[in-house]
């Protein structure tokens, strides 16, 4: 195993230190393949990315967004595959890690064609990849790709949208979190501070309001936060203001890459706990989260809900996985003071021994 391996920096990161060299950028991030595909007649250009299918296939979301450039869309996407690896295997789930990203373009002029033109392409992997929805896609986008490959989860007559599930797993994460730093059997009156309200961040204030936690938002769209602080009884607070507000708990649920060196100087609470990917933009910044006495709860065992419900559908053994990340957790966290490492160093090193033994 190469020295580097238990580092999992940000895409901003790597896009700085590889942009010129992908083959450095991929061998770097142990990662197996990199597919491309460019349809100039639907304006289909796309990216996938496979880390691993040392333990199944490589499963991760397909990601639609505007990228600055395709260096910027390369580094996003091998980080998300790796980060999708340790997810699986962190979560004992038998598949290999990848991802795709869309680097969208400014008008869709028929996303029928465009969505089939990329189902095409991911049928041509011959299912070594299975995709599902992501930031930027939607159920309905799955339907799409469901016509011209069966390597699609969750669509309309699948599982549908993981989101919720998700966000269930990131407000266990919270509670086990409230109990080992806290001593504390619920969260009512507990500072919780929600960057991004989108499709995770609703279903999350939504429990966390359930159960009483006094509630502080952010997000960029002023119509999803008016909704849900509304709904919420919870604060607006300014995108600026979030990372420094006095809360118990942070959590990141908007674009990876947040906790980077002005957020971990400034960011004021005792516990980050959140369902973005990618959250530390190095491994040094959980480092220096540790050193802080911030507990940072690494994201993709917080997040795994939501990778469980694509698998399993809504059923009882998805419950009963997700009630776990409770415990996993609180390990986490126990093996991290004992042995005075950072909490993300210590689920790297199980989610590597899965992996490569
Ligand atoms: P989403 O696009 O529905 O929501 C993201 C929200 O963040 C949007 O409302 C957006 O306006 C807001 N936002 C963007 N930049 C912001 C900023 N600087 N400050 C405050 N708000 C900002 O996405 P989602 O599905 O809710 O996913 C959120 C995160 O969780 C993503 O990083 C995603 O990869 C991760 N994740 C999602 C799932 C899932 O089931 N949806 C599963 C695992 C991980």
């Amino acid at each position: 195993m190469s020295s580097n391996i238990s580092v999992l920096p940000s895409s901003e990161d790597q896009s700085n230190q590889y942009q010129n060299d992908i083959f450095q950028l991929a061998e770097y991030h142990g990662l197996d393949a990199l597919h491309f595909k460019s349809d100039p007649k639907t304006g289909l250009r796309a990216i996938i990315a496979i880390h691993s299918t040392t333990l199944g296939p490589a499963l991760g979301g397909t990601r639609s967004r505007i990228y600055e450039s395709t260096q910027q869309a390369i580094a996003d996407v091998v980080c998300l595959a790796r980060g999708m690896s340790y997810k699986a295997a962190f979560a004992g789930l038998p598949y290999g890690g990848g991802k795709a990203v869309l680097l969208q373009p400014e008008t869709i002029s028929d996303r029928d064609a465009y969505f089939q033109s990329y189902g095409k392409f991911i049928d041509s992997l011959g299912g070594q990849f299975i995709t599902a929805v992501d930031v930027g896609t939607s159920v309905k986008d799955m339907d799409l790709i469901s016509t011209q490959s069966a390597h699609v989860l969750s669509t309309s007559a699948g599982h549908g949208d993981p989101s919720f599930y998700t966000a269930l797993g990131v407000f266990r994460g919270i509670c086990a979190a409230v109990k080992v730093k806290f001593n504390r059997d619920n969260i009512t009156g507990i500072r919780v501070s929600i960057q991004g309200v989108g499709k995770v961040g609703f279903h999350l204030a939504s429990l966390l309001h359930e159960q009483g936690a006094k509630l502080r938002l952010s997000d960029i769209d002023p119509i999803a936060l008016e909704h849900c602080t509304t709904k919420f009884d919870a604060i607006p607070v300014s995108e600026n203001e979030i990372l420094s507000l006095e809360s118990d708990i942070f959590s990141p649920c908007a674009l990876g890459g947040v906790l980077d060196e002005s957020a971990v100087s400034k960011v004021n609470t005792q516990v980050i706990c959140g369902a973005a990917n990618n959250q530390l933009a190095d491994d040094g910044f959980g480092d220096a989260l540790h050193h802080r006495n911030i507990f940072y709860v690494p994201d993709y065992v917080a997040n795994s809900g939501g990778l469980m419900h694509v698998i399993l559908g809504d059923n009882d053994e998805l419950h009963r996985r997700i009630a776990n990340i409770y415990t996993a957790v609180i390990d986490i966290f126990e093996r991290s003071e004992t042995a005075d490492e950072p909490a993300h160093r210590i689920a790297n090193a199980i989610a590597e021994e899965i992996l490569y033994g």
